[in-house]
């Protein structure tokens, strides 16, 4: 695996400190820029590192006090003048003692102890002006070559990481090769912020979280909606494809995970308890255990494919400090599903699941991208076995028309995999589904099914989730909606409101029509203005908001106005129950009862 930046900083092995590509190289030398920044309007600072990270750059001080937002403005200003002064770069090679000498000198103690941890003679350090770096580049020809950045935060951070270490202020900045670029990410920042699902997440009833249980959501009346709709859908899809639904223990004993392989790597981040006796562990995955599923019958090769989902509940021993609200949590349920197949099978199950991916992904607006990693130096089973997966894994891709990116020498040593990352509204990527094919498990489990040559097999194991777990994937739904979820997914679909007391009783009769047609309804007959509960209802981010009056009661009509539209327009009231339960039925992504006669 490819050490991250902030490691090659600390340990100074291989070529470069940051990717030799433009916008790592233009964020690595802004940090650079941004430690003479510091040091010349700070002279009592000491620096540490500051690496490129994705989106942009920071640099760790030792500082007495935290940089207030007043200093971050200095800080950025004298930037400018930096870059505006045109700098250039140099490079030069110094023996190691050389360096521990000058940084001794300089009173640099983070420079030094990283020197002291070498061991090659020469080191290289980097010049602009007034400041030099201990640094192995690559860095842009100049300062001049810096122009669209901008200092975002700051924030306590120790020393490598260790808490008995020193603590040192953060400064986290962006830098794009563009200003349009770097307005662009400035804006996802905002809208990101805006959208953040913890805060819609209480702000709409879905979910919460609560010190009692770190890592672990109360799901609300409105969240469980969503986690409810979501099964309903998966279990639609899964039904229609021949899969099986199981369902396997959450406590087991910790044998499996010995017979799995898991114990001797993975028991640290497991929660283990003992009963009579015995430890036993809160399933961390659901694979060994479908395998016992498989393994109760003798199967023959006509038995297969075996698709077995589950949407298995896990738990993870994620370090309380790593928790952050749905997207790392320690109990999570995933969308899981092993298939075991013969290896003739195997193309076209891939095929059928791309396929699966597609469609899923598609009615939530997100768009997949894919990656096929294959087979690492250290493996197990034959190059004929490798050949024929990694076959069958590209075919697939190609049979669904599917562009890719090749990480060779990426799978797992058990096996290849296609993994999806999605883009959601903001243009952020997330990982949510991975195709891992597997030849350990079937091997520790001995699972077998006899071929039509009457010997026993192996079949082949394909681990897949699609969203991941339930839980991330709301999170990152709530976040790509901004917490306006299309009619299937709305907590709630309609709201009725009398236009006044007098309206009462229509608008009690509509409600319950509402209501017995199974739409997700809720009447607001509040004694406020009408505006007043308009604006309500859209704050909630109801799609469907039905005013009631005199007219209205006379003709059995509702006036409907969509979420987040000004316009609205009257309807019988059993049209806009037809159309709704026709919109919520397909699953549509977008609001049309009422868009047009
Ligand atoms: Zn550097
Ligand atoms: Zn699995």
């Amino acid at each position: 695996m490819a050490e991250s930046e902030e490691d090659r900083h600390l340990k100074l092995a291989g070529e470069f400190d940051c990717l030799p590509e433009p916008l790592p190289t233009l964020r690595h030398s802004t940090s650079h820029v941004m430690a003479q920044a510091v040091t010349q309007l700070f002279p009592e600072v000491r620096v540490a590192i500051g690496p490129a990270i994705a989106d942009g750059f920071y640099y760790d001080f030792l500082k007495a006090t935290p940089f207030t937002p007043e200093e971050l403005e200095r800080v950025e200003a004298r930037m400018r003048e930096i870059v505006k002064a045109d700098l250039p770069f140099t490079r030069e090679e110094w023996p190691r003692a050389k360096a521990i000498e000058y940084f001794k000198a300089r009173n640099e103690p983070f420079k030094v102890e990283i020197l002291e941890g070498l061991d090659v003679p020469t080191v290289s350090v980097y010049r602009q002006g007034d400041f030099l770096d201990l640094c192995r580049g690559p860095h842009v020809p100049s300062t001049g070559a810096l122009r669209a950045f901008k200092l975002l935060s700051s924030s306590g951070a120790y020393w490598r990481g260790d808490e008995k270490n020193p603590m040192l202020q953060r400064i986290y900045g962006t830098a794009w090769l563009t200003q349009e670029d770097l307005d662009k990410h400035l804006w996802r920042l905002e809208e990101a912020r805006k959208r953040d699902h913890r805060k819609l997440g209480r702000e709409l009833d879905l979910f919460e979280f609560h010190d009692i249980a770190p890592g672990a959501p109360f799901w609300l009346p409105g969240g469980m909606i969503v986690v409810r709709e979501l099964e309903q859908f998966a279990r639609e899809h899964l039904d229609a494809r021949g899969y099986l639904e199981i369902s396997t223990p959450l406590l087991v004993n910790k044998r499996l995970w010995e017979q799995s392989g898991h114990w001797a790597y993975y028991h640290e981040n497991m929660f283990l308890v003992e009963v009579e006796g015995d430890v036993f562990g809160l399933k961390p995955m659901n694979c060994p255990e479908s395998t016992f599923v498989y393994g109760r019958a003798l199967r023959s090769y006509r038995d297969l494919p075996l698709r077995f989902s589950e949407m298995g509940r896990c738990h993870r021993n994620e370090r309380s400090g790593t928790l952050t609200g749905l997207a790392r949590v320690r109990q999570f349920t995933q969308d899981d599903a092993h298939i075991y197949c013969r290896p003739d099978q195997l193309q076209a199950e891939i095929t059928d699941l791309l396929d699966l991916v597609r469609e899923w992904y598609a009615t939530f607006g997100l768009v997949p991208s894919f990656k096929l990693s294959t087979r690492p130096p250290e493996k197990l089973g034959t190059e004929q076995q490798w050949d024929q997966m990694e076959d069958a894994l590209a075919q697939a891709l190609s049979a669904n028309g599917l562009a890719y990116d090749l990480n060779k020498g990426d799978g797992a040593f058990y096996g290849p995999k296609i993994d999806i990352d999605v883009e959601d509204a903001l243009g952020r990527q997330w990982q949510l589904a991975t195709i891992q094919l597997d030849l350990n498990l079937p091997e520790r489990f001995a699972c077998e099914y006899i071929d039509s040559d009457g010997q026993p097999k192996r079949p082949v194991v394909v681990h897949r989730v699609i969203f991941g777990s339930y839980e991330r994937f709301i999170g990152i739904l709530t976040e790509h909606f901004a917490g306006a979820f299309p009619t299937w997914l709305a907590p709630v679909q309609a709201r009725v409101l009398p236009v006044s007391e007098k309206h009462g009783d229509y608008g009690r009769s509509v409600f319950a029509r509402l209501r017995q047609a199974r739409i997700r309804a809720e009447l607001d007959d509040r004694n406020e203005k009408l505006g007043y509960r308009i604006r309500d209802a859209q704050v909630r981010k109801v799609p469907y908001t039905l005013v009631v009056g005199e007219r209205e009661a006379q003709q059995g009509t509702a006036s409907l106005r969509q979420r987040g539209g000004a316009e609205s327009v009257v309807l019988p009231v059993e049209r806009i129950v037809a159309d709704l339960l026709a919109e919520a039925g397909r699953r549509s992504a977008t609001l049309t009862v009422g868009r047009s006669a």
